[in-house]
Protein backbone atom coordinates (compact mmCIF):
# COMPACT_ATOMS: atom_id res chain seq x y z
CA UNK A 1 0.00 0.00 0.00
CA UNK A 2 1.15 3.52 -0.47
CA UNK A 3 1.61 5.52 3.02
CA UNK A 4 2.62 8.83 4.00
CA UNK A 5 3.87 9.26 7.87
CA UNK A 6 3.75 12.89 9.68
CA UNK A 7 6.04 13.04 12.18
CA UNK A 8 9.69 10.55 11.92
CA UNK A 9 10.30 10.25 15.34
CA UNK A 10 10.38 7.94 18.00
CA UNK A 11 6.82 7.11 16.72
CA UNK A 12 7.02 8.10 13.07
CA UNK A 13 10.25 6.82 12.25
CA UNK A 14 9.72 3.26 13.20
CA UNK A 15 6.42 3.65 11.53
CA UNK A 16 7.92 3.97 8.38
CA UNK A 17 10.72 1.55 8.89
CA UNK A 18 8.85 -1.86 9.92
CA UNK A 19 6.25 -0.73 7.42
CA UNK A 20 8.74 -0.64 4.75
CA UNK A 21 10.16 -3.52 5.67
CA UNK A 22 6.97 -5.68 4.55
CA UNK A 23 7.02 -4.13 1.51
CA UNK A 24 4.71 -1.05 1.75
CA UNK A 25 5.56 2.21 -0.02
CA UNK A 26 6.41 4.66 2.68
CA UNK A 27 7.07 8.50 2.61
CA UNK A 28 8.08 9.52 5.72
CA UNK A 29 7.64 13.42 6.56
CA UNK A 30 8.99 15.43 9.03
CA UNK A 31 9.16 19.71 9.46
CA UNK A 32 12.34 19.10 10.83
CA UNK A 33 14.53 19.53 7.73
CA UNK A 34 17.81 18.84 9.73
CA UNK A 35 16.19 15.36 10.98
CA UNK A 36 15.28 14.82 6.96
CA UNK A 37 18.54 15.80 5.74
CA UNK A 38 19.95 13.16 8.68
CA UNK A 39 18.00 10.73 7.51
CA UNK A 40 18.09 10.92 4.02
CA UNK A 41 22.00 10.23 4.06
CA UNK A 42 21.42 7.47 6.43
CA UNK A 43 22.07 8.85 10.08
CA UNK A 44 19.65 8.25 12.95
CA UNK A 45 18.54 11.40 14.64
CA UNK A 46 18.08 9.50 18.19
CA UNK A 47 20.04 6.45 19.53
CA UNK A 48 17.10 2.87 19.09
CA UNK A 49 18.85 -0.19 18.70
CA UNK A 50 18.25 -2.05 15.89
CA UNK A 51 16.63 1.18 14.22
CA UNK A 52 19.39 2.64 11.90
CA UNK A 53 19.49 -1.11 10.27
CA UNK A 54 15.91 -1.07 9.16
CA UNK A 55 15.71 2.23 8.02
CA UNK A 56 18.92 1.44 5.85
CA UNK A 57 16.90 -1.77 4.83
CA UNK A 58 14.12 1.05 3.69
CA UNK A 59 16.26 3.39 1.67
CA UNK A 60 17.63 0.94 -0.38
CA UNK A 61 15.18 -1.40 -1.06
CA UNK A 62 13.42 2.12 -2.29
CA UNK A 63 10.55 1.41 -0.64
CA UNK A 64 11.40 4.30 2.32
CA UNK A 65 11.69 7.34 0.82
CA UNK A 66 11.62 11.09 2.94
CA UNK A 67 10.73 14.68 2.72
CA UNK A 68 9.89 17.90 4.45
CA UNK A 69 6.74 18.25 2.31
CA UNK A 70 3.46 16.54 2.70
CA UNK A 71 2.75 17.23 -0.54
CA UNK A 72 5.40 14.62 -1.63
CA UNK A 73 3.21 11.34 0.42
CA UNK A 74 0.22 12.78 0.96
CA UNK A 75 -1.66 13.15 -2.23
CA UNK A 76 -0.74 9.36 -3.47
CA UNK A 77 -1.45 7.62 0.13
CA UNK A 78 -4.06 5.74 0.79
CA UNK A 79 -3.28 5.60 4.59
CA UNK A 80 -1.46 8.68 6.37
CA UNK A 81 -0.13 8.24 9.91
CA UNK A 82 -0.40 11.50 12.11
CA UNK A 83 2.94 10.66 14.15
CA UNK A 84 3.35 14.20 15.44
CA UNK A 85 4.34 15.26 19.03
CA UNK A 86 1.02 15.94 21.97
CA UNK A 87 3.43 17.72 24.06
CA UNK A 88 1.53 18.85 27.83
CA UNK A 89 0.11 21.85 28.03
CA UNK A 90 0.57 24.15 31.64
CA UNK A 91 -2.48 22.51 32.50
CA UNK A 92 -1.26 19.37 32.23
CA UNK A 93 -3.91 18.70 28.76
CA UNK A 94 -1.98 17.42 25.47
CA UNK A 95 -1.47 20.22 23.42
CA UNK A 96 -2.66 18.85 20.08
CA UNK A 97 -1.44 22.44 17.97
CA UNK A 98 0.62 20.07 16.11
CA UNK A 99 -1.98 17.21 15.71
CA UNK A 100 -4.28 20.28 13.76
CA UNK A 101 -1.33 21.33 12.08
CA UNK A 102 -0.26 18.16 10.66
CA UNK A 103 -3.81 16.73 9.95
CA UNK A 104 -4.65 19.90 7.76
CA UNK A 105 -1.65 20.26 6.10
CA UNK A 106 -2.39 16.55 4.55
CA UNK A 107 -6.39 17.32 3.97
CA UNK A 108 -5.43 20.40 1.67
CA UNK A 109 -2.93 17.52 -0.10
CA UNK A 110 -5.35 14.90 -0.37
CA UNK A 111 -6.34 13.80 -4.21
CA UNK A 112 -8.13 10.29 -3.05
CA UNK A 113 -10.41 8.24 -0.82
CA UNK A 114 -7.80 8.30 1.93
CA UNK A 115 -7.99 7.02 5.75
CA UNK A 116 -5.98 9.50 8.17
CA UNK A 117 -5.14 7.22 11.32
CA UNK A 118 -4.07 8.75 14.53
CA UNK A 119 -0.86 7.25 15.86
CA UNK A 120 -0.03 9.95 18.00
CA UNK A 121 -1.66 9.43 21.70
CA UNK A 122 -4.35 11.98 21.83
CA UNK A 123 -7.46 12.60 24.58
CA UNK A 124 -10.62 10.66 23.14
CA UNK A 125 -12.89 13.18 21.26
CA UNK A 126 -9.71 13.46 18.91
CA UNK A 127 -10.98 12.30 16.16
CA UNK A 128 -13.93 14.12 16.06
CA UNK A 129 -12.12 17.37 16.09
CA UNK A 130 -10.02 15.99 12.83
CA UNK A 131 -13.66 14.56 11.34
CA UNK A 132 -15.24 18.40 11.72
CA UNK A 133 -11.67 20.10 10.55
CA UNK A 134 -12.05 17.25 7.23
CA UNK A 135 -15.44 18.91 6.82
CA UNK A 136 -14.45 22.17 6.73
CA UNK A 137 -11.13 22.04 5.26
CA UNK A 138 -12.05 19.38 2.17
CA UNK A 139 -15.80 19.07 2.03
CA UNK A 140 -15.60 17.54 -1.15
CA UNK A 141 -13.42 14.68 -0.18
CA UNK A 142 -14.73 14.39 3.43
CA UNK A 143 -17.40 11.84 2.82
CA UNK A 144 -14.37 9.59 1.06
CA UNK A 145 -12.15 9.84 4.13
CA UNK A 146 -12.06 7.95 7.23
CA UNK A 147 -10.61 8.70 10.39
CA UNK A 148 -9.11 5.91 12.25
CA UNK A 149 -7.21 5.46 15.92
CA UNK A 150 -4.49 3.10 15.79
CA UNK A 151 -2.85 4.24 18.98
CA UNK A 152 1.23 3.36 19.53
CA UNK A 153 2.25 1.02 21.84
CA UNK A 154 5.90 0.38 21.41
CA UNK A 155 8.89 1.08 24.06
CA UNK A 156 11.88 3.00 23.54
CA UNK A 157 14.72 0.80 23.28
CA UNK A 158 12.91 -1.98 22.51
CA UNK A 159 10.75 -0.16 19.81
CA UNK A 160 11.92 -2.27 16.68
CA UNK A 161 11.51 -5.30 18.66
CA UNK A 162 8.09 -4.08 19.41
CA UNK A 163 7.22 -3.06 15.89
CA UNK A 164 8.14 -6.06 14.57
CA UNK A 165 6.68 -8.24 17.24
CA UNK A 166 3.52 -6.21 18.82
CA UNK A 167 1.50 -8.36 21.34
CA UNK A 168 -1.55 -6.12 20.54
CA UNK A 169 -2.72 -4.19 17.01
CA UNK A 170 -5.26 -1.75 17.97
CA UNK A 171 -7.36 -0.08 15.57
CA UNK A 172 -10.28 2.30 16.32
CA UNK A 173 -13.00 3.31 13.58
CA UNK A 174 -16.48 4.13 13.53
CA UNK A 175 -17.80 2.29 10.19
CA UNK A 176 -16.87 -1.33 8.71
CA UNK A 177 -15.34 0.84 5.48
CA UNK A 178 -12.21 2.19 7.42
CA UNK A 179 -11.40 -1.36 8.91
CA UNK A 180 -10.91 -3.12 5.49
CA UNK A 181 -7.58 -0.78 4.45
CA UNK A 182 -6.22 -1.18 7.83
CA UNK A 183 -6.42 -5.20 7.88
CA UNK A 184 -5.19 -5.29 4.58
CA UNK A 185 -1.92 -2.67 6.04
CA UNK A 186 -1.44 -4.71 9.17
CA UNK A 187 -2.27 -8.24 7.35
CA UNK A 188 1.99 -9.40 7.33
CA UNK A 189 1.23 -9.14 11.20
CA UNK A 190 -2.21 -10.49 11.52
CA UNK A 191 -0.93 -13.65 9.44
CA UNK A 192 1.50 -14.16 12.09
CA UNK A 193 -1.09 -14.34 14.89
CA UNK A 194 -0.73 -11.18 15.93
CA UNK A 195 -4.07 -10.24 17.94
CA UNK A 196 -5.98 -7.34 16.38
CA UNK A 197 -8.68 -5.44 18.71
CA UNK A 198 -10.97 -3.66 16.12
CA UNK A 199 -13.30 -0.78 18.82
CA UNK A 200 -14.74 1.91 18.11
CA UNK A 201 -12.70 5.63 17.70
CA UNK A 202 -13.16 6.76 21.33
CA UNK A 203 -12.60 3.02 22.96
CA UNK A 204 -9.28 2.71 21.25
CA UNK A 205 -8.38 6.85 22.00
CA UNK A 206 -9.42 6.17 25.48
CA UNK A 207 -7.34 2.52 25.75
CA UNK A 208 -3.81 4.03 25.15
CA UNK A 209 -4.25 6.39 27.91
CA UNK A 210 -6.02 3.51 30.35
CA UNK A 211 -2.65 1.24 29.52
CA UNK A 212 -0.35 4.08 30.26
CA UNK A 213 -2.33 5.10 33.31
CA UNK A 214 -2.36 1.67 34.75
CA UNK A 215 1.23 1.31 34.19
CA UNK A 216 2.34 4.42 35.92
CA UNK A 217 -0.14 3.37 38.18
CA UNK A 218 1.77 -0.10 39.64
CA UNK A 219 4.93 2.11 39.32
CA UNK A 220 3.96 4.47 41.47
CA UNK A 221 2.29 1.61 44.05
CA UNK A 222 5.46 0.24 44.62
CA UNK A 223 7.18 3.20 45.22
CA UNK A 224 4.95 4.08 47.78
CA UNK A 225 5.50 0.52 49.15
CA UNK A 226 9.12 1.69 48.81
CA UNK A 227 8.40 4.34 51.45
CA UNK A 228 6.75 2.47 53.59
CA UNK A 229 9.30 -0.35 53.97
CA UNK A 230 11.94 2.09 54.18
CA UNK A 231 10.15 3.21 57.63
CA UNK A 232 8.68 -0.44 58.84
CA UNK A 233 12.49 -2.39 58.04
CA UNK A 234 11.12 -4.48 54.80
CA UNK A 235 12.15 -5.18 51.66
CA UNK A 236 10.04 -3.84 48.65
CA UNK A 237 12.27 -6.22 46.49
CA UNK A 238 11.02 -9.09 48.45
CA UNK A 239 7.17 -7.61 49.10
CA UNK A 240 7.18 -7.58 45.17
CA UNK A 241 8.73 -10.53 44.29
CA UNK A 242 6.17 -11.99 46.69
CA UNK A 243 3.54 -10.15 45.05
CA UNK A 244 4.54 -10.44 41.35
CA UNK A 245 3.99 -14.27 41.97
CA UNK A 246 -0.01 -13.56 41.94
CA UNK A 247 -0.43 -14.28 38.31
CA UNK A 248 -3.31 -11.76 38.54
CA UNK A 249 -0.64 -8.90 39.81
CA UNK A 250 2.60 -10.08 37.63
CA UNK A 251 5.96 -8.77 38.90
CA UNK A 252 6.70 -6.30 35.95
CA UNK A 253 6.35 -2.84 36.40
CA UNK A 254 7.19 -3.68 40.11
CA UNK A 255 10.77 -2.57 40.62
CA UNK A 256 10.69 0.55 42.95
CA UNK A 257 12.90 3.55 42.10
CA UNK A 258 13.35 6.96 40.95
CA UNK A 259 9.70 6.36 39.19
CA UNK A 260 8.72 6.76 35.69
CA UNK A 261 9.63 9.42 32.95
CA UNK A 262 9.99 9.77 29.34
CA UNK A 263 7.71 11.41 27.10
CA UNK A 264 4.57 9.24 27.87
CA UNK A 265 3.64 7.69 31.22
CA UNK A 266 4.19 11.53 32.34
CA UNK A 267 2.20 13.63 30.69
CA UNK A 268 -0.46 10.87 29.35
CA UNK A 269 -1.22 10.12 32.78
CA UNK A 270 -2.00 14.42 33.58
CA UNK A 271 -3.76 14.40 29.98
CA UNK A 272 -6.27 11.38 31.16
CA UNK A 273 -6.85 12.93 34.19
CA UNK A 274 -7.44 16.47 32.87
CA UNK A 275 -10.31 15.07 29.96
CA UNK A 276 -11.61 13.16 32.95
CA UNK A 277 -12.16 16.22 34.36
CA UNK A 278 -13.59 17.99 31.29
CA UNK A 279 -16.16 14.96 30.98
CA UNK A 280 -17.23 15.23 34.53
CA UNK A 281 -15.26 12.51 36.32
CA UNK A 282 -12.95 13.41 39.24
CA UNK A 283 -9.96 10.71 38.69
CA UNK A 284 -8.07 11.70 41.54
CA UNK A 285 -6.63 7.95 41.62
CA UNK A 286 -4.28 9.83 38.50
CA UNK A 287 -3.31 12.68 40.83
CA UNK A 288 -1.92 11.03 43.22
CA UNK A 289 -0.16 8.99 41.24
CA UNK A 290 1.84 11.63 39.60
CA UNK A 291 2.32 13.21 43.27
CA UNK A 292 4.01 9.87 44.42
CA UNK A 293 6.50 9.70 40.91
CA UNK A 294 7.53 13.42 42.04
CA UNK A 295 8.11 11.92 45.65
CA UNK A 296 10.23 8.80 43.95
CA UNK A 297 12.90 11.70 43.11
CA UNK A 298 12.63 13.58 46.27
CA UNK A 299 13.13 10.61 48.28
CA UNK A 300 16.67 9.74 46.52
CA UNK A 301 17.39 13.45 47.36
CA UNK A 302 17.18 12.91 50.79
CA UNK A 303 18.83 10.03 50.88
CA UNK A 304 22.05 12.28 49.62
CA UNK A 305 21.49 14.21 52.31
CA UNK A 306 21.18 12.24 55.05
CA UNK A 307 24.44 10.17 53.95
CA UNK A 308 26.28 13.63 52.89
CA UNK A 309 25.58 16.25 55.49
CA UNK A 310 25.78 19.51 53.81
CA UNK A 311 25.66 19.62 50.22
CA UNK A 312 28.05 22.65 49.24
CA UNK A 313 31.44 21.27 47.85
CA UNK A 314 30.59 18.21 47.65
CA UNK A 315 31.02 16.25 44.25
CA UNK A 316 27.97 14.04 43.42
CA UNK A 317 27.83 11.34 40.47
CA UNK A 318 24.67 11.40 38.52
CA UNK A 319 24.80 7.34 36.64
CA UNK A 320 22.22 7.45 33.68
CA UNK A 321 20.72 10.80 32.23
CA UNK A 322 18.49 9.13 29.96
CA UNK A 323 15.02 8.44 31.14
CA UNK A 324 15.61 4.45 30.93
CA UNK A 325 18.35 2.15 29.75
CA UNK A 326 18.76 1.50 25.74
CA UNK A 327 17.61 5.18 24.99
CA UNK A 328 19.05 8.65 24.67
CA UNK A 329 15.94 10.46 25.29
CA UNK A 330 16.20 12.52 28.29
CA UNK A 331 12.48 13.84 27.99
CA UNK A 332 10.80 14.11 31.51
CA UNK A 333 13.97 11.97 32.71
CA UNK A 334 13.43 11.46 36.68
CA UNK A 335 17.15 11.68 36.44
CA UNK A 336 17.40 15.22 35.10
CA UNK A 337 15.00 15.94 37.74
CA UNK A 338 17.38 14.54 40.44
CA UNK A 339 20.50 16.21 38.85
CA UNK A 340 18.74 19.89 38.99
CA UNK A 341 17.47 19.35 43.25
CA UNK A 342 21.19 18.14 43.87
CA UNK A 343 22.39 21.41 42.32
CA UNK A 344 19.83 23.46 43.47
CA UNK A 345 21.22 22.24 47.17
CA UNK A 346 24.41 23.33 46.40
CA UNK A 347 26.19 20.28 45.18
CA UNK A 348 28.91 20.12 42.34
CA UNK A 349 26.78 17.59 40.14
CA UNK A 350 28.26 15.37 37.66
CA UNK A 351 26.48 13.29 35.31
CA UNK A 352 27.41 10.05 32.83
CA UNK A 353 25.11 8.79 30.44
CA UNK A 354 25.94 6.03 28.16
CA UNK A 355 24.30 7.22 25.12
CA UNK A 356 22.12 10.63 26.33
CA UNK A 357 25.37 12.99 27.72
CA UNK A 358 24.80 15.58 25.35
CA UNK A 359 21.28 15.88 25.46
CA UNK A 360 21.29 16.11 29.00
CA UNK A 361 24.54 18.75 29.28
CA UNK A 362 21.76 21.19 26.53
CA UNK A 363 19.29 20.87 29.34
CA UNK A 364 20.78 21.39 31.90
CA UNK A 365 23.89 23.47 31.40
CA UNK A 366 24.86 23.96 35.29
CA UNK A 367 25.69 19.62 35.21
CA UNK A 368 29.14 18.78 34.46
CA UNK A 369 29.14 16.02 31.86
CA UNK A 370 31.78 13.30 31.42
CA UNK A 371 32.68 10.53 28.53
CA UNK A 372 33.36 7.81 31.50
CA UNK A 373 31.39 6.28 34.61
CA UNK A 374 35.01 6.81 36.21
CA UNK A 375 35.31 10.04 35.44
CA UNK A 376 32.14 10.83 36.76
CA UNK A 377 32.86 8.72 40.01
CA UNK A 378 36.51 9.54 40.36
CA UNK A 379 36.49 11.73 44.02
CA UNK A 380 32.85 11.78 44.22
CA UNK A 381 31.20 11.90 47.88
CA UNK A 382 28.53 9.87 46.77
CA UNK A 383 27.29 7.73 43.53
CA UNK A 384 23.65 7.69 42.54
CA UNK A 385 21.65 5.23 40.27
CA UNK A 386 19.69 6.64 38.27
CA UNK A 387 19.06 5.08 35.09
CA UNK A 388 19.67 0.66 35.53
CA UNK A 389 22.19 0.77 31.92
CA UNK A 390 23.82 -2.80 32.20
CA UNK A 391 27.60 -0.63 32.34
CA UNK A 392 26.25 -0.02 35.56
CA UNK A 393 25.14 -3.52 37.10
CA UNK A 394 28.04 -4.84 35.53
CA UNK A 395 30.68 -2.34 37.01
CA UNK A 396 33.83 -3.22 39.11
CA UNK A 397 32.43 -2.12 42.55
CA UNK A 398 35.62 -2.60 44.03
CA UNK A 399 37.16 -0.09 41.67
CA UNK A 400 34.21 2.03 42.50
CA UNK A 401 34.70 2.08 46.33
CA UNK A 402 38.66 3.07 45.87
CA UNK A 403 37.63 5.90 43.13
CA UNK A 404 35.60 7.64 44.91
CA UNK A 405 36.59 10.16 47.92
CA UNK A 406 33.09 8.76 50.45
CA UNK A 407 32.12 5.24 49.65
CA UNK A 408 28.44 6.14 49.73
CA UNK A 409 26.00 5.07 46.92
CA UNK A 410 22.52 5.81 46.34
CA UNK A 411 20.72 3.31 44.40
CA UNK A 412 17.66 4.78 43.14
CA UNK A 413 16.92 1.53 40.52
CA UNK A 414 18.35 -1.39 43.14
CA UNK A 415 20.59 -2.76 40.49
CA UNK A 416 23.06 -4.20 43.45
CA UNK A 417 22.76 -6.24 46.17
CA UNK A 418 23.16 -4.88 49.42
CA UNK A 419 25.14 -7.93 51.12
CA UNK A 420 27.82 -7.57 48.43
CA UNK A 421 27.81 -3.60 49.23
CA UNK A 422 27.77 -4.27 52.53
CA UNK A 423 31.44 -6.47 52.38
CA UNK A 424 32.97 -4.38 50.02
CA UNK A 425 32.52 -1.34 52.49
CA UNK A 426 30.16 0.71 51.25
CA UNK A 427 27.35 2.53 52.62
CA UNK A 428 24.50 1.98 49.98
CA UNK A 429 20.87 3.13 50.28
CA UNK A 430 18.93 1.08 48.01
CA UNK A 431 15.57 1.70 47.79
CA UNK A 432 12.76 0.20 49.78
CA UNK A 433 15.01 -1.39 51.49
CA UNK A 434 17.57 -1.15 54.82
CA UNK A 435 20.28 0.74 54.82
CA UNK A 436 23.44 -0.88 54.43
CA UNK A 437 26.22 1.11 56.61
P1 LIG B 1 8.88 13.01 18.70
O1 LIG B 1 9.00 14.35 19.30
O2 LIG B 1 10.05 12.08 18.79
O3 LIG B 1 8.47 13.14 17.18
C1 LIG B 1 7.49 14.01 16.69
C2 LIG B 1 7.94 14.50 15.32
O4 LIG B 1 6.88 15.21 14.70
C3 LIG B 1 9.13 15.45 15.37
O5 LIG B 1 10.18 14.95 14.56
C4 LIG B 1 8.58 16.78 14.82
O6 LIG B 1 9.53 17.51 14.08
C5 LIG B 1 7.46 16.27 13.92
N1 LIG B 1 6.41 17.26 13.62
C6 LIG B 1 5.75 18.08 14.47
N2 LIG B 1 4.84 18.81 13.80
C7 LIG B 1 4.90 18.44 12.50
C8 LIG B 1 4.20 18.82 11.32
N3 LIG B 1 3.21 19.73 11.37
N4 LIG B 1 4.54 18.24 10.15
C9 LIG B 1 5.51 17.31 10.11
N5 LIG B 1 6.22 16.90 11.20
C10 LIG B 1 5.91 17.45 12.38
O7 LIG B 1 7.62 12.33 19.40
P2 LIG B 1 7.34 10.77 19.59
O8 LIG B 1 8.06 10.28 20.80
O9 LIG B 1 7.52 10.07 18.30
O10 LIG B 1 5.79 10.80 19.97
C11 LIG B 1 4.82 11.08 19.00
C12 LIG B 1 3.46 10.70 19.54
O11 LIG B 1 3.42 9.29 19.82
C13 LIG B 1 3.11 11.38 20.87
O12 LIG B 1 1.73 11.60 20.91
C14 LIG B 1 3.50 10.32 21.89
O13 LIG B 1 2.77 10.47 23.10
C15 LIG B 1 3.12 9.05 21.18
N6 LIG B 1 3.84 7.86 21.62
C16 LIG B 1 5.17 7.95 21.91
C17 LIG B 1 5.86 6.81 22.30
C18 LIG B 1 7.31 6.88 22.66
O14 LIG B 1 7.81 5.92 23.28
N7 LIG B 1 8.03 7.94 22.32
C19 LIG B 1 5.18 5.58 22.39
C20 LIG B 1 3.84 5.52 22.06
C21 LIG B 1 3.18 6.67 21.67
Amino acid sequence: MRVCVVGTGHVGLVTCASLAAVGHEVVGVDSDEAKIEQLKSGDSPFFEPGLPELVEEGLRSQRLRFSTQIADGAPEAEIVFICVGTPPRESGEANLVAVENATREVMQHLSRAAVIVEKSTVPAGTSERIRRTLQRERPDLAPQVDVVSNPEFLREGKAVEDATNPDRILIGADGERAFVPMRELYKPWIDRGVPVFETNIATAELAKHACNAFLSTKISFVNALARLCERAGADVVAVADVMGADDRIGRQFLNAGLGYGGYCFPKDLLAFERLASRLGYEFGLLREVATINDDAVRAAVEKVKDALWNMEDKRIAVLGLAFKPDTDDIRLSPSLALARQLLDEGAHVVGYDPVAGLEAKGEIPDLEVVNTMWEACEGAHCVVIATDWQEFKDADLERLRSTMAYPVVVDGRNIYEPAEMNRLGFTYYPTGRPVVS
